[in-house]
């Protein structure tokens, strides 16, 4: 065997030297995966992921509607419809002909594991101010330790009638609380694994006390980030996060670290595939829902009747029968969006042996003999002929026989909506940490799937 030489370069490289070669991405998938590490930024919990979602549409030339209002709805029109602050609807009508004429849509959730403040959820204990939470959703636990964190969701304030409150978003956009580990001095088995207790090992801190004892101070504060006073605050929704921002990661910065890729990642592919396809015949339409992760069975979740509702109301104002809207459904298609598992490669076992897809590999279709995830040999066949018009790569994932695996939204609105419904989502690790992983690549790769669905003539 020949002797390896060390060559030493005698001066140091410039700072072009150093910067990767763009070629493992192509100048379009990079600005794709840094979108989504903005749009992640400011999608800090279920409300101003739709507010956000709601400005990308109105730039694009989408108009408001109200659930409580009276729809005029014209040919050519694109249209977004609020519900709850949480969950956003939104669709685009063809200009030639709409009825009859194939509904197209796309699903994502707006939320993610995380952390939810109690009421009353002052604590002041041992020189410090705690908050009470509860967990959100299924996260990996640990990874919420020794992180800086935020606050953002939505405040209830007294308004002029009981049934009116007037309601604020407030993001506190810096970190404000923190979960600190345990010492391993005081913790010896902490690297056997810990059970992290979340009424126990898990409330934030979130300052320290001082000498006085004041018991609301986490509703002095957040009225003065809601710009009201703390005695008209009623009630409120607000969700802890993880503020540190999304990053590119590798040598070749081939992978994107940042929290909430699920489900941040197919938000994102809905609205844009939705802003850049054309289609002047039949119905596009796009549906964010809150509670995925607590089992989408809600007034704003997936199993509700928004969606049927959206659908019924839209060809009433078209002139469209409900018999004719029942028919149009079973010549539709139906994308749901979510994040998929890729193979570990740390821990390649726990994936099954042939399917397992990698981090930029392009879309996942996911399956499931037990409807887990929805979709049948017809909707696979769809999807992959929809990838290859739109020259996007994609993988197939199932789980190993021997793990349960997750769920998704999808079979639970299917049952309700009984259209041809297809699982696929971008394969990424950690999935529920609150930092989790990507190939930088598949952002792109999804958006223009969902771009290929809404464009694709019959
Ligand atoms: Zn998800």
């Amino acid at each position: 065997m020949a002797e390896r030489q060390t060559m030493v370069k005698e001066q140091k490289p410039t700072e072009e030297e150093k910067r990767p070669k763009e070629d493992k991405l192509t100048k379009e998938q990079r600005e794709a995966a840094r979108a989504l590490i903005e749009q992640i930024d400011q999608s800090t919990s279920p409300f101003q992921t739709v507010e956000y979602a709601k400005k990308e549409l109105e730039k694009a030339g989408f108009a408001a509607l109200s659930l409580q209002e009276k729809w005029e709805i014209r040919p050519g029109g694109r249209y977004y419809v609020p519900a709850y602050d949480r969950t956003l609807l939104a669709f685009t009508v063809g200009e030639r002909r709409a009825v009859r004429h194939g509904i197209r849509m796309a699903m994502a959730h707006t939320d993610s594991p995380c952390f939810k403040v109690k009421p009353s959820p002052e604590m002041t204990t041992h020189g410090c101010r705690k908050l009470n939470v509860e967990p959100y959703g299924g996260m990996i636990r640990n990874t919420w330790m020794d992180r800086p964190l935020s606050l953002a969701g939505k405040v209830a304030l007294r308004g002029e009638t009981p049934f009116e409150p007037r309601t604020v978003l407030v993001d506190f956009r810096r970190p404000v609380l923190i979960i600190p580990n345990l010492a391993i001095h005081m913790n010896r088995k902490v690297n056997e694994g810990v059970s992290l207790d979340p009424q126990k090992d898990m409330l934030p801190l979130a300052d320290l006390a001082g000498e006085e004892v004041e018991e609301e101070f986490f509703l002095r504060m957040l009225a003065a980030e809601a710009g009201c006073e703390a005695e008209d605050i009623l009630d409120y929704e607000m969700f802890l996060y993880p503020c540190e921002k999304g990053a590119f990661v590798g040598f070749e910065e081939t992978m994107v670290s940042c929290p909430r890729l699920d489900n941040i990642t197919s938000v994102r592919a809905c609205v844009q595939g939705l802003v850049k396809a054309r289609r002047d015949e039949g119905l596009n339409v796009i549906a964010l829902f809150d509670n995925e992760e607590v089992g989408s069975e809600s007034k704003q979740g997936a199993a509700s009747m928004l969606l049927p509702f959206l659908l019924e109301r839209v060809y009433a104002a078209l002139g469209g029968s409900r018999t004719e809207l029942l028919s149009d459904l079973f010549d539709g298609f139906f994308l749901s969006l979510d994040v998929a598992h890729a193979v570990h490669p740390n821990a390649p076992e726990k994936a099954d042996p042939i399917n397992h897809p990698v981090m930029g590999g392009g879309v996942t279709i996911k399956s499931s003999a037990s409807q887990s995830y929805a979709g049948d040999c017809e909707t696979v066949a769809i999807v992959e002929e929809l990838c290859r018009r739109a020259s996007v790569p994609f993988q197939r994932f199932v789980n190993h026989s021997s793990q349960r695996g997750g769920g998704t939204q999808a079979s639970v609105a299917s049952a309700a909506l009984p259209m041809r419904t297809m699982d696929v989502g971008i394969a990424i690790l950690a999935m529920h940490s609150a930092r989790e992983l990507m190939g930088a690549a598949d952002q792109l790769a999804m958006e223009k799937l969902v771009e290929q669905l809404f464009a694709q003539k019959d």
